[in-house]
């Protein structure tokens, strides 16, 4: 497998808690290796900006930090794979989230010969995400973050990569994002077992410049079929 995406497709799940840098991480990575990026956090913020059923369905588990349900998120991403553009593999970032989900997409995998071939997982502990994310601002539109008084636009409340209004997510303020990690060590941190097992999983540290932690992925990813590191706390 090549960085400047050669024959070999690259299909990677990235998996930790929200505020870890998978969004940022993943954007980078895509970028590196001419994938598309899919994001279902970002996928149904559009939806539910665009007024659409999907959108109507899946807004109140968002705004109160719960996961949509898995039979909704299962229908979208299946949609989102049959398109053209994840021919050469993808970046998944906020999917799955749930042992049922990645049951769902193995199959669906399996049926087109595309495993998934890698997963990694960034690690953080939850005071600095909850640090993180209240101070974590979005664009509405391409999903770009930034860190209000560390990290902010250029001009205020604009995103450089595409101008549109960078404001704070309904579900970054602490209540939520507290609620979120809860979620998270119940629901989605079980997938660490699951794709250990299956000899996928693989470690990056979340910590440091946003160049670090990229420099580390794509690191583990040029190395990544070596064995994996160690298994997951249970
Ligand atoms: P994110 O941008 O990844 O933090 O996602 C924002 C919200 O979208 C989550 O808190 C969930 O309500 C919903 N969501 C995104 N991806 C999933 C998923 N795979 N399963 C269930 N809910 C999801």
């Amino acid at each position: 497998m090549s960085v400047t995406g050669g024959d070999d497709p690259l299909r990677v799940i990235m998996l930790g808690p929200p505020g870890a840098g998978k969004g940022t991480q993943s954007a980078r990575i895509a970028l590196a290796y001419g994938v598309p990026h899919i994001a279902t956090g970002e996928i149904f913020r559009h939806n539910v900006s665009d007024g659409t059923e999907l959108g109507q369905k899946a807004k109140s588990y968002m705004d109160d930090g719960e996961l949509v349900p898995d039979d909704i998120v299962v229908a979208m991403i299946r949609q989102r794979l049959a398109e053209a553009d994840v021919a050469n593999g993808f970046v998944l970032d906020g999917f799955p989230r749930t042992v049922p989900q990645a049951q769902s997409l193995e199959e669906l995998l399996a049926d087109i010969d595309h495993p998934i071939e890698v997963v990694l997982r960034f690690a953080i502990d939850d005071d600095e995400v909850v640090r993180r994310i209240s101070s974590r601002r979005t664009c509405v539109e391409c999903g770009a973050t930034y860190q209000a008084g560390v990290r902010p636009p250029k001009v205020d409340a604009t995103c450089d990569r595409c101008g549109n209004e960078v404001v704070q997510r309904d579900d970054d303020t602490e209540a939520v994002v507290r609620h979120r990690l809860e979620v998270y060590h119940r629901q989605t941190e079980p997938l660490e077992f699951f794709y250990w097992q299956r000899g996928l999983l693989r470690d990056v540290e979340a910590i440091g410049t946003i160049d670090d932690v990229t420099e580390r992925a794509l690191k583990v990813l040029a190395e990544y079929e070596d064995p994996p590191l160690h298994e997951p706390a249970a």
